[in-house]
């Protein structure tokens, strides 16, 4: 069955009051916090409205289902699991769906630009946690159905284009890579001033994300692949000055 706009448009919006009305954290479109309650509440609604309770069903014992909060998925929104306990001689599975904070949190702020999730428009952070829940269900309904899931194959595409109107299998949410690079002038490659522990010192940004890693040029540090040493050091984003090429050439 394919659904209609105006029929993808009200199973949103009925599932999006029902959230509101019923969770304890999420009270608004821009929740400030959520809890794991959250998404199992949004798995029920998915499950009830679209698939006539058969999730639930493939879920349960002896399979399992769990949800999880992640704040430490900076680049992806959200991530279904498919475990096989080795020990056990039988097929059941425990499923984990894991949702990123960080990247729902960190967007719908003072940004300028529009964010779409799925390919679709998203003003706030429920609309955008319904499509990236949306994704993953999917995924969990191709683990049960055909034990393997893949999002960038026609089976996929199609059924999330035909029951969540979906067009793409990516989101436009805010990272914090984007965040460092826009409000700090933060990239990977940056030379950067910091100090710590009351010294001064001068690196090259190394990696993005929450924190910089940024290396130091140091003889008593690690050797790396260009055969220089470096000191290795986290740095919260704030606390780096960028620098021009003359100044740590100094
Ligand atoms: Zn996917």
């Amino acid at each position: 069955t394919r659904l209609t706009e105006a029929e993808i448009e009200f199973r949103r919006k009925t599932i999006y009051q029902e959230i509101l009305e019923e969770s304890r954290c999420v009270k608004r479109g821009n929740f400030t916090g959520i809890e794991t309650a959250d998404l199992r509440l949004l798995f029920k609604k998915y499950d009830v409205i679209y698939f006539g309770r058969k999730c639930e069903e493939l879920t349960s014992s002896p399979n399992s289902l769990r949800f999880r909060l992640s704040k430490r998925m900076t680049s992806a929104a959200g991530k279904t699991y498919q475990r096989r306990p080795r020990h056990l001689q039988t097929r059941a599975a425990d499923y984990e769906i894991a949702i990123s904070t960080t990247l729902l949190l960190e967007t719908f702020n003072e940004e300028m630009r529009p964010i779409t999730v799925s390919g679709v428009l998203c003003v706030d952070r429920l609309e955008a946690l319904q499509r990236i829940f949306e994704h993953e269900m999917l995924h969990l309904i191709e683990m049960l159905v055909w034990d393997h899931s893949s999002c960038s194959a026609d089976r996929f595409r199609e059924m999330a284009h035909r029951l969540f109107g979906h067009l793409q299998n990516t989101h436009q949410l805010i990272t914090p890579r984007e965040i460092a690079q826009k409000k700090y002038g933060i990239q990977p490659g940056q030379r950067v001033k910091f100090t710590f522990e009351g010294r001064r010192y001068f690196g090259v940004v190394n990696r993005v994300t929450k924190r910089a890693t940024v290396l130091v040029p140091d003889a008593n540090g690690e050797r790396y692949s260009d055969g220089k040493c470096y000191l290795k050091f986290y740095i919260p984003l704030p606390m780096l000055t960028p620098v021009g090429d003359e100044e740590i050439e100094r």
